[in-house]
């Protein structure tokens, strides 16, 4: 899965390293295990949506997912430092302290996401005030809830593994 540098070095930013075109999304994936000079462990995690470069996330749809996640995520998972959209639209990297396996964070994920789907349509969404998002105007309850919807199946269908 390493793709190499013409000088035979792979690249510094781990996700560079990963072979796009031989992922099957929707996964979960261990991106990174990093050790702090104190001997804290963080775990990063590639928390894969959309097949890369066939699909992406419509920005509104994804910003609201977000947003939803954002409010079940620590009730499911330990630890969670950081959950936040891939610049590429194509899902989100999830960064917890310790060790943790794919296969959890993955049903975790399950659990998550289906609190996610079941948002009720008329129940304002969470931080979504302009004193608390950025940009406030842009989302889209309908996609986000799709889209939660779509990751549930295809990881009943194809299980958590990216490849
Ligand atoms: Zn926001």
């Amino acid at each position: 899965m390493k793709a190499e540098l013409s000088n035979g070095q792979n690249y510094k930013v781990d996700s560079f390293n990963l072979d796009h075109t031989k992922v099957k999304a929707p996964y979960v994936r261990q991106a990174a295990e990093k050790e702090g000079p104190k001997g804290d462990i963080v775990t990063k995690f590639d928390v894969r949506f959309t097949q890369p470069n066939v699909e992406f996330l419509p920005q509104a749809g994804l910003h609201t997912l977000e947003h939803l996640i954002a409010e079940y995520i620590r009730d499911e998972i330990e630890g969670v430092i950081d959950f936040s959209p891939m610049g590429c639209r194509t899902g989100f990297y999830l960064t917890v302290f310790g060790k943790q396996e794919e296969k959890d964070i993955a049903d975790k994920m399950v659990n998550v996401l289906t609190k996610v789907a079941a948002w009720p349509d008329d129940k304002p969404i969470p931080g979504a005030a302009p004193k608390e998002c950025g940009n406030y105007r842009e989302h889209d309850l309908k996609t986000a809830k799709e889209w939660a919807a779509k990751w549930i199946k295809g990881i009943a269908e194809k299980g958590y593994k990216c490849c």
